[in-house]
């Protein structure tokens, strides 16, 4: 098992499948055949009774019966990574009602064991950071924005706004940053849970007026960690973004006008931009182009280079997700 983590974290990209369960029907596999560590088939036919299987492999596989703490387990290694300088991205990709949000968050009813990715990465960045106190002193900070139409927005603002944030690139200043989000010091994880939910709510703020905007917009998660080494003063910097990206469904623009058509043209365009620059990096092409959408504007630095890269896909299992779950797996294909 030690040994698999190992090997995995030689590549600087991987992608990690996971299959929610049917809503409701928990032991109804749907569509989905022979789960493995690493591969699963999906039902494409049925002729003459039939089964018409095809097979997709990935670095590593969850079930519908994966619990989070099992798909947080293989992750572990890359928060760790934070704290010794690297910078990481993890992303939750797939249609809506996928289970990205279940991923990173969790459910709406948060226990100890269903908190998502997001929480248990913050539990074990402090975690870590008290274990290696004689020797190193760590600063853990959190920002929290929302790309959505291609702007930018902060969701820890205290009060509402709808001002929109430019991204700058400074050398002195950690690279990539956003000087007028809210970047606001964190020492426990009540202090994150704060903080989560003050994002939560200002999201839900602009969804009432807009109408279940979380589907189209993503969420960013980063979190800043710096650390001193006590003895020689020497100073390191990583980061984790954790990101939860808008629904990647098509949208049949012969159906939607107006402020949809324009949604989901800026979603396809920054899906695909997220898409063409891990694409890039996995076949070390010597251009990316990260100028073309405000995610990978804003994910520069931490896509490439030393930075380590997970792209969660998410598979809904219902027969009438298969045309949606075939372009997922394809996207997964591409950057992998
Ligand atoms: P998305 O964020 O991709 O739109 P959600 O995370 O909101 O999707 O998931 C849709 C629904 O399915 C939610 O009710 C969620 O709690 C449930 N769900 C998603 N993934 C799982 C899972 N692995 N196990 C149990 N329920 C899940
Ligand atoms: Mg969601």
């Amino acid at each position: 098992k030690l040994y698999n983590q190992m090997q995995d974290l030689k590549g600087n990209i991987r992608v990690y499948c996971r299959v929610r369960p049917l809503v409701g029907q928990p032991n109804n596999p749907g569509i989905i055949r022979n789960v493995e560590e690493d591969s699963i088939s999906l039902i494409m036919a049925s002729k003459n009774g039939k089964e018409v299987k095809k097979t997709f492999t990935f670095n590593k596989v969850f079930g519908p019966s994966a619990t989070q703490g099992e798909v947080f387990s293989d992750t572990q290694p890359l928060i760790r990574s934070v704290l010794d300088g690297f910078n990481v991205c993890i992303f939750a990709y797939g249609q809506t009602g996928s289970g990205k949000t279940h991923t990173m968050s969790g459910p709406n009813n948060l226990t100890e064991e269903t908190v998502g990715v997001n929480y248990r990465a913050l539990r074990d960045l402090f975690y870590l950071s008290e274990q290696r106190k004689e020797t190193i002193h760590y600063d853990i900070s959190v920002q929290m924005l929302e790309i959505y139409n291609e702007q930018v927005r902060d969701l820890l603002m205290t009060e509402t706004s709808n001002k929109r944030l430019e991204i700058r690139n400074s050398s002195h200043n950690n690279g990539i940053n956003v000087p007028d989000a809210n970047l606001v010091p964190v020492s426990s994880t009540a202090d994150v849970l704060n903080l989560m939910n003050l994002g939560q709510k200002n999201r839900a703020v602009s969804a009432t007026a807009m109408n279940d905007r979380s589907s189209r917009s993503h969420s960013c998660l980063t979190v800043h960690v710096q650390g001193r080494e006590l003895t020689s003063g020497n100073s390191l910097r990583g980061c984790i973004h954790l990101v939860d990206l808008a629904g990647s469904e098509r949208v049949d623009k012969s159906e939607v006008i107006g402020d949809r058509l324009k949604e989901a043209q800026h979603i396809n365009k920054s899906l695909s931009a997220l898409g063409d620059v891990i694409a890039s990096l996995a076949q070390k092409q010597s251009h990316v182009p990260y100028r073309n959408s405000k995610l990978t504007q804003l994910l520069q630095d931490s896509l490439g280079g030393q930075a380590k890269t997970l792209m969660f896909v998410h598979i809904s299992p219902e027969p009438e997700a298969l045309g949606e779950s075939i372009s997922t797996l394809k996207f997964a294909e591409r950057v992998s």
